[in-house]
């Protein structure tokens, strides 16, 4: 084996792990899928029924019956086509944000949604992100890196993308919101946020993309050392 069939990339929001994944799956070719789209796309469907969010049987049936189509485009990106049109921006508002580790912790829906992210990540050549990839969903993922950083640097992280995005946010509010849902991810019975046993855990606190990037290449060439021959086409972009 000359490279990872499937990389797992686990950790909390803003840890880096969507720069990261896009490096990787660019330098080596392969797909990149986000399965954070799956819970936002059963939490977006929710808010538009104006269903009770908490109720875990109604939750999980929204899930198993929910309308959604993902496209991996050849840039990598995961887009979440729903009802019938593409929804990922709206998969990402603030209402969104502030419900889906409620929606993501009810079990019924984590079962409901593991089948297709299974599916998905098997195909292989794929740089799967999430919070429980390498632990629930693909144990069996031959490169796992979990990434870390501190509330607060994550925080203006996010901050800042807002801000340059023109959403007129306040770190403080970032920083609340972002402490309740790490909170929620952690601390929930089903398939908490952890790091696999066997994952690569990497701090990002004061690292740029371009060092968390030469960090996992290093781990990943040691792991699979014939991973250098197959030239990267977008490694030094
Ligand atoms: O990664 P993203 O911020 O889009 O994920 C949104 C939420 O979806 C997370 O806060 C978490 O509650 C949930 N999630 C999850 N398991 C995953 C991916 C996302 O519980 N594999």
């Amino acid at each position: 084996m000359s490279k990872p069939r499937i990389i797992a990339i686990d950790g909390p929001a803003a840890s880096g792990k969507t720069t990261l994944a896009r490096r990787l799956a660019q330098a080596l070719g392969y797909a990149f899928f986000d399965t954070g789209v799956l819970y936002r796309a059963v939490t977006w469907a929710a808010l538009q029924k104006g269903e009770d969010l908490q109720d875990e049987a109604r939750m999980t049936l929204l899930a198993r019956t929910l309308d959604v189509e993902l496209r991996i485009t050849e840039t990598g990106e995961t887009l979440v086509w729903l009802q019938g049109r593409d929804a990922t921006q709206e998969l990402y508002s603030p209402q969104v944000d502030a419900w889906v580790s409620v929606v993501a912790a009810h079990p019924g829906v984590r079962q409901a949604l593991k089948d297709v992210q299974r599916r998905l990540a098997l195909q292989g050549h794929i740089v799967v992100v999430g919070r429980d990839i390498g632990t629930v969903i693909v144990p069996e993922a031959d490169m796992k890196i979990y990434l870390d950083a501190s509330l607060e640097e994550r925080a203006r992280r996010r901050y800042e993308e807002a801000r340059r995005k023109g959403h007129s946010v306040t770190l403080e509010q970032v920083l609340k919101d972002m402490a309740r849902r790490d909170a929620l991810d952690a601390s929930r019975a089903t398939a908490p946020l952890r790091p696999a046993e066997d994952a690569y855990v990497l701090q990002t606190n004061g690292l740029s993309a371009d060092e968390v990037f030469e960090k996992v290449m290093q781990w990943m060439r040691k792991k699979f050392p014939n991973s250098n021959k197959t030239p990267a086409p977008s490694a030094t972009s």
